[in-house]
């Protein structure tokens, strides 16, 4: 039975739009089904732009010349459907930036994507411990949440051939995101121990006894070494990485937990590639959201991460990589 409970990371709990436009601004489509097209016709709104459907094609806001949404007010940053009728006559595709939906048997999943400033921002502010928490009304009121829908498919892959169960899956992506999040160690160092505790847990088999009291134990027993000095940037980093956990569709997508903890990898050389292009890691942060969430297929990027030892090649303009053939 699907929860009807919807989660996010407390570090996301106090998300809301601050206007910065830079979604307005990205030269993405923005599509308008029939209703939502409709709706902003009657608004009658001079000397915005909204393409009418062709060949199969919703309608589409039209573009200035610098990319910027034909309905953005660059004077005020405001948004004129926003302005004359409310966040709910959006489209969806902005009612839902910049949130990223996961549907389970377990609820849904609310995470970030940091290419939007605020939410970037979010990740160096505050200390305290990241935790999973029930998401307030500022993040779900885009309903319906647009997302992946997983809530008919079989749990998570444990490794080829086994399913997790979805308790145990929940247990490990809890605990991950506690030691993705260690405070005094580097990220590549939280990531590194996430690395050999999912080693251990995926060579799990049915004679251990329960998978969930092996991720239990497992975990407890991680110890970790002497940490080298963290950057300041460091906990902002190991909280953007515990975001790309939460929620993740690659759990659905990719042959089994290492496979997450691949795709984590590639996050982070994301960032440590773009950080030393850009030296902010704010911005680097953004940057790497920017091609891994908006510019990838998730799906592909699992496929990429599902095996162990790949050869791989730089994804053109992003630190991310994909396999050679
Ligand atoms: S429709 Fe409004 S919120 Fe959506 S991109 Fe255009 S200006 Fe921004």
């Amino acid at each position: 039975m699907t929860d009807a409970r919807v989660r996010c990371l407390s570090i996301h709990a106090a998300y809301e739009c601050r206007r910065t436009g830079v979604c307005c601004r990205s030269g993405w489509d923005i599509p308008f089904d029939a209703v939502e097209a409709s709706a902003v016709r009657a608004l009658r709104l001079h000397g915005r732009v909204l393409l009418e459907p062709q060949g199969g094609r919703p309608a589409f806001a039209a573009r200035g010349a610098d990319g910027a949404c034909t309905f953005f007010n660059g004077a005020t940053h405001a948004c004129a459907i926003h302005e004359k009728a409310g966040h709910e006559t959006l489209p969806l595709t902005c009612r839902m930036f910049p949130r990223l939906v996961l549907h389970d048997p377990r609820g849904t999943f609310v995470s970030l994507s940091h290419f939007c400033p605020t939410a970037a921002a979010m990740l160096f502010e505050g200390t305290a411990p990241v935790a999973i928490v029930d998401a307030p009304t500022r993040l779900t009121r885009a309903a319906p949440l647009d997302g992946l829908d997983a809530t008919d498919a079989w749990p998570p892959l444990l490794r080829d051939g086994v399913l997790t169960d979805l308790a145990s899956y929940a247990r490990w992506e809890a605990r991950s995101i506690d030691l993705l999040t260690t405070p005094g160690l580097t990220a590549r160092e939280s990531l590194a121990l996430l690395e050999d505790a999912t080693r251990a847990i995926v060579a799990w088999t049915p004679g251990d006894g329960a998978l969930i009291e092996t991720i239990e134990r497992t975990f407890a027993d991680v110890r970790p070494g002497s940490p080298s000095i963290a950057a300041a940037c460091d906990p902002a980093v190991q909280r953007w990485l515990a975001a790309r956990l939460f929620g993740t569709w690659i759990a659905y997508q990719g042959r089994g937990l290492e496979t997450i903890v691949r795709y984590l990898g590639m996050c982070l050389h994301a960032f440590e590639r773009e950080l030393e292009q850009c030296g902010d890691p704010l911005q680097a942060i953004r940057r790497s959201d920017y091609h891994l969430v908006h510019e990838s297929s998730s799906q592909r990027l699992a496929m990429m991460c599902d095996e162990p030892a790949p050869r791989l090649r730089r994804v053109a303009g992003s630190g991310a990589r994909e396999r050679t053939p």
